[in-house]
């Protein structure tokens, strides 16, 4: 294949053309908007720069941290993170510092948390964990699921977590361990300084000086220096497809003319469902029934200017209650002072999580800053007099929804899409995958070397974190060798941690505990009682103090075999129970640790 047609402009599919480029191929970028970047944008307005929700760069893949120094150099900022969660008219260190936080929460609600988290443990062999809820609350608690996770998570996603995939949650909170935090927290500084490998990833993180936006604006550029065009305010509306073949794409141009392109392959980054209807001849009937039923979140971000120089030192704050609208504040100021035009002013970015055509959604602008600004203050943050300035950014599909229908629909889109010889579905809501922007690019990457070079990278497998790592070496502009991708198995080492810490059963240990304290009682008074007078005999009997009615009696003796079997039993099976908790503590630790390259937050997303 010579020529390529490359459909979006956001990290994925700018990756895919870089990728197609540098091998000196033929390739258009095909791009609705009138601006590169996707959902990784950056606005400007009036000078003031607004990323589309806040973009940390960070990523585990070699080849991708490459692709960005080397776009941006020098302008590829090294940022502290401070992010914190409101909760009750209080801020609290996120990620969650566990002393701090019970500190901050006073002592009752501190002890309701503490005797959750250790209820939660002791089930946790046995307890289901198919949804969020149940995967947050056998990990965290219940109590500590409400107080930091709940709110917050169904304003994301407009759905109760009880609904919500545990693969998500699974995928974002994994490293988060609660045990590992308090161990560190209490303990010394060896322990403090393992824990630092699990904190360091996500307090600091890349972001370009001007915002997400100036990364792939540079990126076209260096694109079209290169020779491959960025066409922007090109809609597609029509795949035309022969014979197991794409043949080409028509776009719908800004003055409404319909403009056709060519090409031997074809990779896609818009929608699945938009994708699925364009196709020319449409595919059956049940393929765009299943289409249709992938859901999404969209999202509203007002912008703030605010008529101050320092408003809150956070990056960002998670707004977990339910008395306002507002999911999460941005300071972009706090990202890189260049988001800014005047540093005696301040930019905030208040995102709202909804759905296209909601209340909020059609919302007209002016009352979604008036409310932005009321809220803001009801938060104590600014006096709504200080707000000089809004925008209003509203963003459609800006998450995938991971609901209980998505993994069986995307089964029957893989198999319509597995027919197109010469087509790459890739990036976030091309694959319908919860993706940040380097997986969207890997994706974009292998689905350009498989086209160009006949080669199979499975990008499906992109992203599945558990069992997927992905590493491929840098552009060939970037001076670097390339590796394939490779498969990893962490749970092969997970599995022999967990066979080394074996749980004991507490039945188990409760009936042998019994059976030796019972019988030993019974034995030794028999002795007394079949040897005649022993000076052992008055010293047994004060027995009788802790076992009601025990004398050196052959009636006292059965008592005693049963009172004593019993409390053994009692004492064997909550020791059972204690060892499990610290076993499993120490368990979690060392597992945590495996995970620590892909250290993340719940709220990553830099979020989520
Ligand atoms: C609020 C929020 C915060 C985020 N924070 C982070 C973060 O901190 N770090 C991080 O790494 N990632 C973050 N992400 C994720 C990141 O934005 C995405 O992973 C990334 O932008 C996906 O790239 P993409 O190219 O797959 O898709 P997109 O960015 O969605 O790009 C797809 C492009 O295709 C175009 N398109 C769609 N339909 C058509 C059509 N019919 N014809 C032509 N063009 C079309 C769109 O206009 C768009 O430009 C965040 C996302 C959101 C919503």
């Amino acid at each position: 294949m010579d020529s390529f047609v490359v459909i979006g402009a956001g990290p994925a599919g700018l990756a895919a053309a870089q990728e197609l480029t540098q091998r000196g191929l033929r390739a258009t970028v095909i791009e609705a908007a009138e601006v590169v970047g996707g959902l990784s944008r950056t606005v400007c307005h009036r000078g003031y720069r607004f990323d589309i929700g806040g973009h940390r760069f960070f990523t585990k893949s070699r080849a991708v941290q490459d692709f960005w120094e080397d776009l941006l150099g020098d302008d590829l900022l090294l940022r502290p993170r401070l992010s914190r969660i409101y909760y009750q008219g209080k801020f609290f260190d996120y990620p969650l510092d566990p002393v701090k936080t019970l500190l901050g929460l006073g002592p009752v609600e501190a002890l309701r948390i503490v005797l959750s988290y250790l209820r939660a443990q002791m089930g946790r062999s046995t307890a289901e964990e198919r949804t969020f809820d149940q995967w947050v609350t056998k990990r965290f608690g219940r109590r500590l699921f409400e107080t930091f996770f709940k709110s917050y998570t169904e304003k994301v996603w407009g759905i109760p977590c009880s609904e919500i995939d545990a693969a998500w949650a699974a995928q974002r909170i994994r490293n988060l361990d609660v045990g590992v935090l308090l161990r560190n927290a209490i303990l010394g500084s060896r322990v403090r300084s393992e824990g630092k490998i699990v904190i360091s990833l996500i307090e600091r993180f890349h972001y370009p000086r001007l915002g997400p936006g100036q990364m792939w604006e540079r990126c076209a550029e260096r694109l079209a220096e290169l020779g491959t065009e960025t066409r922007l305010g090109m809609r597609v509306e029509r795949v035309r497809h022969r014979d197991g073949r794409i043949t080409s794409v028509v776009a719908r141009a800004p003055d409404g003319a319909e403009v056709e392109f060519e090409a031997d392959g074809f990779l896609s980054s818009m929608p699945i469902p938009d994708f699925i209807h364009a196709l020319d001849p449409p595919p059956r009937k049940e393929v765009i029934r299943a289409a249709d039923r992938l859901r999404y979140r969209d999202f509203v971000m007002v912008g703030l200017v605010i008529d101050r120089a320092n408003v809150f030192p956070d990056n960002w704050i998670y707004v977990n209650t339910s008395e306002v609208k507002v999911g999460r504040i941005q300071n972009f100021k706090n990202w890189s002072p260049d988001m800014v035009p005047d540093p005696t002013k301040t930019s905030l970015g208040l995102e709202y999580f909804v759905q296209e055509n909601d209340d909020l959604w059609c919302t007209p602008d002016e009352d979604l800053v008036e409310l932005a600004s009321r809220e803001c203050e009801a938060l104590g943050l600014i006096k709504r007099d200080e707000v000089m300035d809004g925008i209003v950014i509203r963003t459609p599909k800006a998450y995938p929804v991971y609901d209980g229908n998505y993994r069986e629909v995307l089964v029957t889109i893989r198999a319509e899409l597995a027919q197109f010889r010469n087509l790459e579905v890739i990036g976030r809501n091309g694959q319908h995958r919860y993706n940040n922007q380097d997986h969207a690019m890997l994706t974009g990457m292998l689905g350009a070397r498989n086209l160009a070079e006949g080669s199979d990278h499975d990008i499906w497998a992109v992203n599945l974190e558990a069992d997927y790592h992905e590493e491929i070496h840098a552009p060939a502009w970037a001076g670097r060798d390339r590796l394939v991708p490779r498969r990893i198995r962490p749970e092969a080492p997970k599995e022999w941690i967990r066979r080394a810490f074996a749980r004991y059963d507490p039945a188990a240990l409760a009936g042998a505990i019994g059976c030796v304290s019972g019988l030993g009682l019974f034995l030794a008074t028999a002795v007394l009682l079949l040897r005649g007078s022993d000076p052992m005999g008055p010293t047994l009997s004060l027995l009788g103090n802790y076992f009601l009615g025990y004398t050196v009696t052959w009636p006292g003796a059965w008592l005693g075999l049963a009172e004593a079997g019993v409390l053994g039993a009692a004492f064997g099976w909550v020791l059972a129970r204690l060892l499990n908790l610290v076993i499993g503590m120490e368990q979690r630790a060392l597992e945590s640790r495996i995970d620590t390259l892909g250290a993340m937050d719940p709220f990553n997303e830099g979020n989520r």
